[in-house]
């Protein structure tokens, strides 16, 4: 037997893993790969077989695999320190120079950084501050938080409930008493009622709901929104144009904080420092994770602007000290991986490199699939992208799902050594590779995906399930 054979079958008897169908993994009727090493945008497998990782991992190896310099820098801070905790005023030297640097970056009236491990649990610590600021200022009833459908903000019982996807509720009893969900910025699939709306309209249209939604909750009892800039794990959808600042008018109207999820925007990924750079977006907290340290350790931040700021200085000084705090919060080694990160992103022109060769990127994909009979809608901005399939282009109908075509399609790019994820609930194809990626490989990534798509049309032809 191989080595990666060996190591499958003894894993299938001990790893309890992620979004897995536990009993077909479990009994060996569902593959298993060990990933053993990658380098730029290629990862390769125990069995030596190399893959194009169009996915970045989970949207967050964004300068690419293999970076020695990295290994370097969390090795020279584990010699240093590795470990001591940051509570009571206590820190470490890479921790103040990270904190700088992230306010130095996201500007907004940004102020202080707080410390996680995980975007959930950053976002777990956004509900906790939200919930301490309406305390402070004497709103006990100002609690509710308000998210999107098929937004994506983690998987623990608050973050699971902001998330808008129902495979992270069902079954768990979520989402949590006091959130809610508001109609996602998502034009390709606005209602047939909608239909001769245009991008700007719809977003009018959004943001009427959301107004609705907080009227009909009572403006008093809405605490906070929050949105990723992008949406990502609900199907790569940039909003509509003028989305975020019909949504910013409301939020202003009834005293509602605006919580910018950048957990997969933030560094870079759609060619500026941060999403809400990009859409004009004026946020009181921010959640940062994956692209802080490119994955290379675990981290994660919650950047507190002003404004909340100065009332939880205020609640402190009513109540003592805050009651909150992770063991691992600003933990040093976290903190050197960001800051050797984020010089790479800065020397190597990674931003810039999102924002040119993502360009680059929506132009061939919409080149090689906007006429594609498959493709109902080719979306994307920055190094971000997707493909959504649809059963009637022009009447934008839906696949069966039990036609699985995303997951198939998927699959066939993995035949070409291409990772490009099948996002849920729906027949959507994404695409988020490093920052590091170059023309000719965004060339390599589109033709692998183009063949992928081709076999699966061809199949779907011949099994009567389509008409090209
Ligand atoms: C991945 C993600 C999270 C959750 O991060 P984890 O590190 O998986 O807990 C939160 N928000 C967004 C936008 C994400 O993409």
């Amino acid at each position: 037997m191989s080595a990666h054979q060996d190591l499958i079958d003894r894993d299938r008897k001990v790893t309890f893993h992620a979004s897995t169908h536990l009993r077909d993994f479990a009994h060996g009727d569902a593959p298993g790969r060990v990933i053993s090493g990658g380098q730029g945008i290629r990862i390769v497998d125990k069995e030596g077989r190399e893959f194009i990782d169009g996915f970045a991992g989970l949207y967050c190896v964004n300068i690419g695999y293999g970076r020695t310099e990295m290994a370097e820098a969390i090795y020279k801070q584990a010699l240093e320190l590795s470990y001591y905790h940051t509570y009571v005023g206590t820190t470490n030297e890479p921790l103040v120079e990270l904190s700088e640097k992230i306010i130095g970056l996201a500007g907004m009236g940004m102020s202080k950084v707080y410390y996680g491990m995980s975007g959930s649990d950053a976002n777990e610590t956004q509900l906790k501050i939200v919930r301490y600021y309406n305390n402070v200022l004497g709103r006990p009833q100002k609690k509710k938080v308000i998210s999107r459908d098929r937004g994506y903000h983690g998987s623990g019982i608050a973050s699971g409930s902001l998330t808008g996807l129902a495979a992270f509720h069902d079954h768990f009893d979520l989402p949590i008493e006091t959130i809610r969900h508001t109609e996602a910025p998502y034009y390709y699939r606005r209602s047939d009622d909608k239909a001769n709306m245009s991008e700007r309209e719809f977003a009018q249209d959004c943001a009427r709901k959301l107004e609705e939604m907080i009227l009909a909750e009572g403006p008093d009892t809405v605490a906070a929104f929050i949105g990723e800039p992008v949406l990502g794990t609900g199907g790569i959808v940039p909003p509509p144009e003028g989305y975020w600042e019909a949504i910013q008018q409301v939020l202003a109207k009834y005293d509602v904080l605006l919580i910018a999820d950048e957990v997969v925007c933030g560094f870079g990924r759609i060619g500026t420092d941060f999403g809400s750079h990009f859409y004009g977006m004026k946020p009181d907290l921010i959640t940062v994770a994956k692209g802080l340290t490119s994955a290379y350790q675990p981290l994660s931040g919650v950047i507190v602007g002003d404004k909340v700021w100065r009332v939880l200085e205020q609640g402190t000084g009513e109540y003592g000290p805050i009651g909150h705090g992770w063991t691992y919060s600003g933990h040093p080694l976290g903190a050197a991986a960001a800051l050797a990160n984020l010089a790479i992103i800065e020397r190597e022109g990674l931003t810039q490199n999102a924002a040119e060769t993502g360009a680059y990127l929506q132009q061939q994909m919409q080149a090689t699939f906007a006429e594609h009979p498959l493709v109902g809608d080719v979306r994307g901005v920055g190094l971000l992208a997707s493909l959504e399939f649809s059963a009637d282009k022009r009447r934008r109908e839906h696949f069966d799902p039990a036609l699985k075509v995303g997951p198939r399609i998927s699959a066939a790019a993995l035949e070409e050594d291409l990772i490009a994820r099948a996002m849920p609930h729906g027949d959507i194809l994404g695409f988020a590779p490093p920052l590091v990626v170059s023309r000719d490989e965004v060339d390599d990534i589109v033709a692998r995906a183009k063949r992928a798509v081709d076999r699966v049309t061809d199949e779907l032809v011949r099994s009567g399930d389509f008409k090209a």
